[in-house]
């Protein structure tokens, strides 16, 4: 090769370095082959479109012209062709299987050493004392680098099961190349992660269990101890002997708070990426690599295991690779990740099992290649789950991948029981978002009493011209997902963020024009036997009807009985209503509703995705939405009228309020991306893409 030109990051004249970073001196592309000089953009260009003088296949372009041709060939490139990093040869370490957790906190601090950005923190508490680990009373440490200019941050960490002794050396190999041979041939890819990645690292999680080499820690009276992996809280897992129970709560260990600490110390909305290191030395399987089903990771991840497939597994063996997908059904770091936080996440692991577990050159070079190319694929890829990424001419809302609905799970011993959200659950959750941001959100006196004796309550967001009434917790029987009141919650949680709601001129306008009136719910659930009889504000069940139509007016009016007049989740709505005419419109939604035995709803369609059930009086031109989500989310839509028994109707006929009852079944995608996933339809309503309809649904009724 001649002449001026970029190889991996680093500057060349005729093979010779001249400077083994970009992004300091000289000629350089960055970050999207847009070139520089000595820090000054001088040229926009692309991958497809190069500018200015460059290098390619030994010769010399310049604006895409070519000038120059000589003999030579290119250095080694350090990808494949795919573009994945290819590492030289690893020096064995055996040794490094049985570091303890000083040895490697010790390596980390002689990495700092070398490298000043790189800073070591304590797990500590309010005060500066340390927090230790809960079994061993080690103290528990995570370092950061921190490059002046970084566009990008990832979470790495390993060791959370002890005896997985690969997954936190190779973390440590991968810190060592980064500071230390980032500029020798071979690694000088290394520099593009210097250069633009913040690190949080968690070197070792689980320091008791590397230490004793056991994959987990004693817990209690139990055989097999907790198993740190399982105590998050997403699916939070309450009992599998084998590999040990998930802890009586979520983060029930100073191993797993410690984890959640970090991450809120950065912020989850600024993590581009998380990725959780393990291995399996006796398990017999080939990769496990796993994503978040709608993440933006997804399609990146079956590409690298395929590439590493082709690259790795001998012709002729069949690679086993079962666990490359989303399985969120127990509390993993990656489910916390990709769920309760939205941030998109991989366990990455490399089952030693199959392959060997000696830790000689072959073995540390094959997982190098694994746990490095993460890094990779989160530099060279938008992975980012926080971001809205909405066009300037967008007609409709929509935010890909937020939070998933969590269910915030508790350890309960009969089957299923874990996935119970409780009344005083929903209601905290109000409490304390409240008494975060006291500026943007108000409590209401009490509005009432509900079945179980409880006070009830609003929460107010903001405090705009444009009034909208949000109504949860209504026509359900059973009661059993509460989606609803998570999908408002996270519209309210969302619209206290700047950082959310700069990127949406939607989220823009509902925060500064309106004002968002939240009754999260009356009663978590309506049965036909108490004390939930008196629950279920639309319910025209059996022979509690709560509205009828006034022959008179022909106007809907509360029932004039204990079930309407008499009813005091009927009195708290109406007085809602009545004291508020000026709204612009309600919306609300609830549990599929064909399980109520006896209940007029039944008359309902069943076969949608998306149903919106408005007044018995009310015309809903819903043409260009139900469009939008037929051709854009390939959602069956379907609008119907009550039959004029419920407090939409009331509202209506009344004021001239809409109101929008929203009901949605698990979307298409669930299987159209069914080979990506092992979750039922039920599991997948809680799903990142679920969240994301049934906010958009909010949002869009609001403004539109
Ligand atoms: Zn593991």
């Amino acid at each position: 090769m001649i002449g001026l030109n970029i190889k991996n990051g680093a500057l060349y004249f005729n093979d010779t370095l001249i400077s083994g970073s970009i992004g300091d001196v000289g000629l350089y592309a960055r970050p999207n082959r847009d070139l520089y000089f000595n820090g000054e953009k001088i040229a926009s260009g692309n991958i497809n479109n190069p500018v200015g003088l460059y290098h390619s296949q030994s010769k010399i372009f310049f604006d895409g012209v070519e000038v120059g041709s000589g003999g030579g060939v290119d250095p080694d490139s350090e990808f494949s062709p795919e573009g994945y990093w290819i590492p030289p040869a690893q020096p064995a370490n055996p040794t490094g299987k049985d570091w303890t957790y000083a040895t490697i906190i010790s390596k980390y601090d002689e990495l700092m050493a070398v490298e000043p950005k790189l800073t070591k923190h304590r797990y500590n508490d309010g005060n500066g004392n340390a927090i230790l680990s809960t079994v061993g009373n080690y103290e528990l440490y995570h370092y950061v680098y921190e490059p002046e200019d970084y566009d990008k941050t990832l979470f790495l960490q390993a060791g959370i099961h002890g005896n997985e002794k690969d997954s936190r050396l190779t973390l440590y190999r991968m810190m060592q190349i980064l500071f230390t041979l980032r500029n020798t041939n071979g690694y000088t890819a290394w520099q593009q992660i210097y250069n633009r990645c913040r690190l949080i690292i968690i070197p070792v999680v689980n320091p008791y269990g590397n230490d004793t080499s056991g994959m987990n820690i004693p817990y209690k009276s139990t055989q097999y101890g907790i198993n740190a992996n399982r105590n998050m809280d997403f699916n939070q897992q309450y009992g599998l002997a084998g590999a040990g129970v998930g802890g009586d709560v979520p983060f029930d260990i100073n191993e797993t708070r410690h984890i959640r600490d970090v991450v809120d110390l950065y912020g989850a909305e600024n993590i581009d990426y998380a990725v959780d290191y393990h291995d399996g030395a006796d398990i017999m399987q080939h990769y496990w690599i796993n994503y978040g089903v709608d993440s933006p990771n997804r399609t990146l991840v079956n590409d690298f295991v395929q590439y590493l497939v082709r690259t790795y597994v001998p012709a002729g063996v069949t690679p086993i690779i079962p666990e490359c997908k989303d399985n969120p059904a127990t509390g993993i770091v990656m489910g916390y990740f990709a769920k309760s936080l939205g941030v998109t996440a991989s366990t990455n692991e490399w089952i030693g099992g199959i392959w060997g577990y000696s830790f000689d050159s072959a073995h540390l070079t094959h997982s190098l290649a694994i746990r490095s190319n993460m890094l990779f694929i989160a530099l060279n890829n938008d992975v980012k789950g926080w971001q809205v990424k909405e066009s300037l001419d967008a007609d409709y809302f929509h935010f890909d991948y937020p939070r998933a609905f969590t269910r915030d799970s508790i350890r309960k011993d009969e089957a299923g029981a874990e996935t119970i959200v409780t009344d005083a659950k929903i209601r905290s959750r109000w409490d304390t978002l409240q008494a975060k941001f006291p500026a943007l959100i108000s409590k209401s006196i009490v509005l009432g009493v509900n079945a179980t004796g409880d006070n009830v309550h609003s929460y107010t967001f903001g405090s705009g011209a444009t009034k909208v009434l949000y109504v949860g917790g209504v026509m359900r029987y059973g009661g059993t997902h509460k989606i609803d009141e998570f999908a408002i919650y996270q519209l309210i949680e969302y619209l206290c963020s700047d950082y959310i709601v700069n990127q949406s001129s939607f989220l823009q306008d509902l925060r500064n024009n309106y004002t968002i009136i939240v009754l999260p719910f009356i009663d978590n659930s309506a049965t036909n036997s108490a004390p939930y009889t008196g629950a279920g504000l639309n319910n025209a069940a059996l022979s509690r009807q709560r509205w009828v139509i006034d022959s008179g007016t022909n106007k809907t009016i509360p029932a004039s009985n204990e079930h309407g007049t008499g009813n005091y989740g009927v009195q708290i709505i109406k007085s809602i209503i009545d004291s508020n005419t000026d709204l612009k419109c309600i919306v609300s939604g609830g549990e599929i509703t064909t399980g109520y035995g006896g209940n007029d709803q039944t008359e309902y369609t069943t076969e949608f995705q998306t149903h919106f059930v408005v007044p018995k009086n009310m015309i809903f031109d819903a043409t260009d939405y139900a469009n939008h989500l037929t051709v854009n989310r390939d959602e069956n839509v379907v609008v119907e009228n009550t039959k004029g028994f419920t407090f939409a109707d009331y509202a209506y006929d009344h004021f001239n309020i809409p109101t929008y009852f929203v009901q949605l079944k698990v979307s298409n995608r669930w299987s159209e991306l069914s080979a990506d996933h092992g979750i039922t339809s039920d599991a997948y309503l809680y799903s990142n893409y679920e969240a994301g309809r049934r906010m958009a649904n909010i949002v869009n009724l609001f403004v539109n």
